[in-house]
């Protein structure tokens, strides 16, 4: 740090020039964020200095947490949720399982998540110190129910299934797990960090919500398909008590106890997802969601006619291609597109809100001489 400090316009100009280095949206077929909605930014910016860590100062802003958990509650078929804005898909993870652990009483448990899991698990296995045996997938990259249920011992303490996985988009039989969990009185946890803001808008209907007995808690974000700033997930517990057995005491604040994983806690990205959720209501969902789809069954089409197997039939807007992957990325790369590959090897493309149609057929262009 320098003695003085340099005057605001040549920090500004530090700041574009940095800024103008990163990636713009636009050319981004890798990310399950995009550009925020205008409406969640301006909401960001009139919150900036809000604290949740620190409730009673800030009523206001809680209450709009308590509006936006119960609208993601509605999603999901139950408006009687309790839950809080998360940082994101990670710490929801973490804490629902956290949760979990809490109101049990098994030592040295495991919990059973898809091989198609999120990494956030394996940070769970670390900090939790639980043991996470991830169970094989059917040829579809769905959990395999058969497995799923072989591997539940008397040391099971939680499943996991995933609605809209990571990498293929692709959505667990969630009923039939749920069924599992309830038969072995198993705690189950659904991780829609993607799908929480797309599935509930398909044309097609999937059940992934409370609406199913055995589901105790969700993870969606807001931050990914429900186009608020970062930092905004979701964590959902049917039942209250789980949030209980999150809480810590809390001297020399003005509340006298946390649930938060983070203590000092942004109320920005809060009060931004509420704005988004308010404003675009299920309608304004459905239309973002049937625009991205199509666009994904317009690329599926255009593929098809340059010979370009997908490994499925995207049930959202998330495509795997059957090329070498890490080959493509690169030649795509130096065309200025970031794209991601599977672990498996497979060319992957998420088709956010910020694809248009002309950016796709630009893709398409290059892609054809990229493999
Ligand atoms: C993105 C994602 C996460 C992690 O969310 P972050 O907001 O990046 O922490 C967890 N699970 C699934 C299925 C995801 O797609």
């Amino acid at each position: 740090m320098d003695e003085k400090g340099v005057k605001e316009e040549k920090v500004a100009s530090i700041l574009e020039e940095a800024r103008s280095k990163d990636v713009p949206y636009q050319r981004v077929l890798s990310s399950m964020c995009t550009r925020p909605h205008p409406l969640a930014i301006e909401a960001h910016r009139m919150f900036i200095e809000t604290n949740l860590g620190d409730k009673v100062i800030f009523p206001g802003t809680a209450e709009l947490e308590e509006k936006a958990v119960r609208m993601m509650g509605e999603m999901v078929n139950f408006s009687e949720v309790s839950g809080y804005i998360t940082t994101g898909g990670t710490e929801s993870n973490v804490q629902a399982l956290r949760a979990a652990r809490n109101m049990s009483d098994i030592q040295y448990p495991n919990v059973i998540v898809p091989e198609s899991a999120h990494f956030s698990f394996d940070k769970i296995a670390d900090v939790l110190r639980i043991e996470v045996r991830k169970a094989p997938l059917d040829d579809e990259f769905r959990a395999d129910v058969g497995e799923v249920e072989n591997m539940v011992d008397e040391k099971t303490l939680a499943i996991v299934g995933i609605a809209g996985t990571t990498e293929h988009g692709q959505i667990d039989p969630i009923s039939a797990l749920g069924k599992i969990a309830l038969d072995n009185g198993i705690f189950f946890h659904v991780d829609a960090a993607f799908g929480g803001f797309v599935i509930p808008f398909l044309e097609k209907k999937y059940e992934f919500g409370f609406e199913i007995k055995g589901v105790d808690s969700i993870t969606m974000d807001p931050h990914k398909m429900g186009l608020s700033t970062i930092p905004a997930g979701g964590l959902l517990f049917r039942d209250k008590s789980f949030i209980k057995a999150l809480k810590v005491h809390t001297p020399y604040l003005t509340t006298k106890d946390q649930y938060s994983f983070v203590g000092t806690r942004s109320g920005a990205a809060v009060a931004s997802a509420f704005a988004v959720m308010k404003s675009l209501g299920r309608e304004g969902y459905r239309k973002i969601v049937r625009r991205c789809i199509d666009l994904t069954r317009g690329l599926m089409d255009e593929l098809g006619d340059i010979g370009v197997q997908p490994l499925i039939r995207p049930p959202m807007n998330v495509v795997t291609l059957d090329v070498a992957g890490e080959r493509v990325k690169e030649r795509l790369y130096d065309k200025g597109w970031i794209t991601s590959v599977t672990r498996g090897g497979a060319l992957r493309l998420v088709i956010m809100p910020h694809v248009t149609e002309e950016v796709l057929d630009d893709f398409i262009h290059d892609l054809k001489s990229s493999i």
